[in-house]
């Protein structure tokens, strides 16, 4: 079963990932999710996590102290030993055992589909939601010996903190795990799957305000369905995204694919 550990100074912000989909495989057991209070582990009274940036500066950073003993409670015996953490001698089977530390980050590598099935083969992902302008670096360079240390951006904008993107990436690994989603042959022709977007979609009533479904969806010809659904991905990306279009190995598309 995954683990995931989420931790945050604003644990409430997590509420989400007790509703729906999610909430309901956490109830099922098919993945321990748990967030945590970044201040139960400070030891002042007004149990402080940010400090002025040295060099001067606007805005406050986050503290490495608080981080450095919530990660060691999170990662209890999994965590590797700094001595023996050098990823290059473990072996390759190990790679889903190392945990992950995942941190949000404008700055971070971008979050994609890819990433998102990558994540979902790990055993346990630890979440690092800052704040502020961000966790003093020596936390992700103490973490690198001993974890996978991941900053990620969820895109080319800048939020108050990094709950709103941890909300987003746990959505889309949890989805991929098995069991969460009821029907996994929905996760096939999705988006970002094959590089391709997908199709549009419609469901009863077959007109409404005077807009009719496409009549090739309700001739019951599977084959014709399956062509109008590729060429409308096709036509999909290419305005929406050239960019993926542009990407695909040339060998994905076949001569009618062309013609679209
Ligand atoms: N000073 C930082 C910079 O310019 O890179 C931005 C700090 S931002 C105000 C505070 C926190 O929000 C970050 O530490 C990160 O956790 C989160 N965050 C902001 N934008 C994000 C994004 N696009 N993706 C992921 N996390 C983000």
């Amino acid at each position: 079963m995954m683990r995931l550990d989420v931790l945050s100074i604003f644990p409430e912000y997590l509420a989400p990932l007790e509703l729906s989909l999610i909430g309901r495989a956490r109830e099922k057991g098919l993945l321990e999710l748990t967030v945590h209070d970044l201040r139960d582990w400070t030891h002042d009274r007004h149990r402080t996590v940010d400090d002025t940036p040295y060099g001067g500066g606007a805005g406050m950073v986050m503290k490495p102290e608080p981080w450095g003993e919530a990660l060691d409670a999170v990662l209890g015996a999994s965590g590797a030993p700094a001595d023996a953490a050098d990823a290059a001698d473990q072996p390759a089977a190990d790679a889903g055992g190392r945990p992950v530390l995942i941190v949000p980050s404008p700055a971070g590598e971008v979050f994609t589909q890819q990433t998102a099935r990558e994540l979902a083969g790990r055993e346990h992902l630890v979440f690092a939601c800052g704040r502020y302008e961000g966790i003093d670096q020596r936390v992700v360079d103490w973490a690198s010996e001993r974890m996978d240390v991941r900053p990620m951006s969820i895109g080319d904008y800048v939020l108050n903190g990094g709950e709103v993107a941890v909300l987003a990436m746990v959505e889309a690994i949890a989805r991929l795990l098995p069991g969460v989603i009821g029907n996994p042959e929905s996760l096939d022709e999705e988006s970002h799957e094959d590089g391709l977007l997908e199709y549009p979609v419609f469901t009863k009533p077959s007109v409404w305000r005077g807009h009719e479904v496409p009549a090739v969806l309700l001739s019951g010809d599977h084959g014709k369905v399956a062509r109008w659904r590729r060429d409308q991905r096709l036509r999909r990306t290419a305005e929406t995204r050239p960019d993926l279009l542009a990407a695909l190995p040339p060998e994905s598309l076949d001569d009618r694919d062309r013609a679209v």
